[in-house]
């Protein structure tokens, strides 16, 4: 394997909210090509810090590179063309959309929902061009979900809309895909299924960054996890190192 080369730099990052501190000086580096696991009680700063690294907040303290550039404070749309996709723990799927159209949004870069090209597509004048049409069905077919196209997204059960939720992040061609809480809500066998997108993910190249409670999965997934509590990193290590960690038995004690 090459040098582990650092995707994301976290530099003494604060995040207040008026008196409510919700990160105090957090420092952390993912690699190129990791998937790397963020965990921590309720109310430790794991979405704050997801929302900081994604742009929509801007850290009252401290810097986040991206490779080398610095990138704090950049807006979310441009970090999202810098290679930064997102989920978020409650699904913000359109509702009223297919699954094929979820994603056909996503691959249309140019904020197609700002003008009047969406009025056409809806009014079904203009068509997207088949070369996204066909990447659409590419991501269709590689997340297992060609048979829900023409679907809502809210008729579909919970594990396969979490799917299309990804599906349309990985349709922003991302290099750095933060997931939050992609468990959160599946059965076992939708988390099995999760595993293997992650892995699938990975393998294609893009790093991934995973706040998750479900600690089967951290575990099995993760080569290193971070550990959160009120707003510090209290541990960061493979899921061995982390799991015996004193500060961090004490944290979830606590929880
Ligand atoms: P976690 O994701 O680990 O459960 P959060 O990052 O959601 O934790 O929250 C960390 C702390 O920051 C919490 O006390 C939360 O109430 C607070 N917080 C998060 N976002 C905001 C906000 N926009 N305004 C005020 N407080 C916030």
């Amino acid at each position: 394997r090459p040098a582990a080369e650092p995707i994301l730099r976290i530099d003494e990052v604060s995040m207040h909210f008026r008196g409510l501190k919700a990160l105090q000086e957090i420092s952390m580096t993912v690699n190129a090509g990791e998937i790397r696991g963020i965990v921590g009680p309720n109310g430790s700063g794991k979405t704050t810090l997801f929302n900081v690294v994604s742009g929509l907040y801007r850290p009252t303290a401290g810097r986040v590179y991206l490779a080398d550039k610095d990138m704090t404070a950049a807006s979310p749309h441009v970090l999202a063309r810098k290679g930064i996709a997102r989920t978020f723990q409650n699904l913000r799927l359109f509702a009223l959309l297919s699954v094929r159209d979820n994603l056909l949004v996503a691959l249309d870069q140019t904020s197609i929902l700002s003008n009047w090209r969406y009025v056409l597509w809806q009014a079904g004048v203009w068509r997207h061009d088949q070369s996204l049409r066909a990447e659409a069905d590419e991501l269709l077919q590689r997340f297992g979900l060609t048979d829900f196209a023409d679907s809502a997204p809210g008729e579909l059960p919970y594990g396969t809309q979490r799917r299309v939720e990804i599906a349309r992040a990985m349709a922003r061609r991302p290099s750095l895909l933060l997931l939050d809480e992609p468990a959160a809500g599946l059965n076992g066998e939708e988390v099995r299924q999760l595993s293997e997108i992650v892995r699938s993910i990975r393998a294609s190249g893009v790093t991934v960054v995973i706040i998750e409670h479900n600690m089967g999965l951290v575990m099995s997934l993760c080569e290193r996890v971070t550990v959160l509590a009120s707003g510090r990193v209290i541990a960061d290590g493979t899921p061995a190192e982390v799991a015996r960690a004193p500060q961090v038995v004490e944290a979830y004690l606590g929880d």
